[in-house]
């Protein structure tokens, strides 16, 4: 089956086919259903698999639905953690282009950038989706008091490069700070020990997937 088949919206279709993407990727055959379907999610996969759209488009899917903001409440309700301002940003890029007829709003909170920016970004009506790198995302946190309860999901792309690169208590920190009702999605080239008992920790019997 196709992306159609999979039950994306109007809007979503609309973007991937403005992308041009035709046919789904393995990983994403494999992994978009269950996310689709709430379950919490451990992909192993590689750049240029097709992973992003693996968390992107279930978002997209997911935040579309109530379109009336009173129901949705409050807007930030998807969080993704890069491990590199570079990833951020090309993330941040496939947000907004296959999100382009959904109507969401998004954001990128990054180190090395304006902080006073990204706390009036933060501050009234956020935007629905966050992609962030975990150091400067966990400063605004603290320093603004953030409710992160208003989340429904939350991804960790290349999971193990943000532990390789030191960032294992600030992911600890942001996941203790969650509501336990979140949906959580970690994608990762590789699986080592630390990563599974993060895995086991945060994550509620998650569906592991590999190609
Ligand atoms: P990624 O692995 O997420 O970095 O994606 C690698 C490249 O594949 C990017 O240029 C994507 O836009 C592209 N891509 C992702 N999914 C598809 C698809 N289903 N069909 C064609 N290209 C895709």
């Amino acid at each position: 089956g196709g992306f159609q088949s999979m039950g994306y919206s109007f809007p979503v279709m609309k973007g991937i086919t403005k992308r041009g993407y035709k046919q789904p990727t393995p990983i994403q055959r494999k992994s978009m259903p269950v996310a689709l379907e709430g379950k919490d999610l451990v992909a192993m996969a590689r750049t240029g698999s097709g992973k992003t759209a693996c968390f992107v488009l279930p978002i997209l899917e997911k935040l579309i639905a109530p379109v009336n903001k009173a129901v949705a409440g409050k807007n930030f309700r998807a969080l993704i953690l890069s491990p590199t301002r570079e990833l951020a940003l090309q993330t941040l890029k496939f947000v907004r282009e296959l999100g382009k007829f959904t109507g969401l709003t998004s954001a990128a909170i990054l180190g090395g950038e304006s902080i006073e920016q990204q706390f009036s970004v933060m501050s009234g009506s956020a935007p629905d989706i966050v992609v962030a790198t975990p150091g400067r995302f966990l400063h605004i946190c603290v320093e603004m008091n953030l409710r992160l309860d208003n989340i429904k999901i939350i991804v960790f792309d290349e999971a193990d490069r943000l532990f390789e690169l030191g960032f294992g208590d600030q992911l600890r920190e942001i996941v203790s700070r969650l509501p336990a009702t979140r949906q959580t999605l970690l994608f990762s080239a590789t699986l080592p020990k630390m990563l599974v008992e993060f895995a086991r920790a945060g994550l509620s019997d998650p569906v592991l997937i590999r190609l």
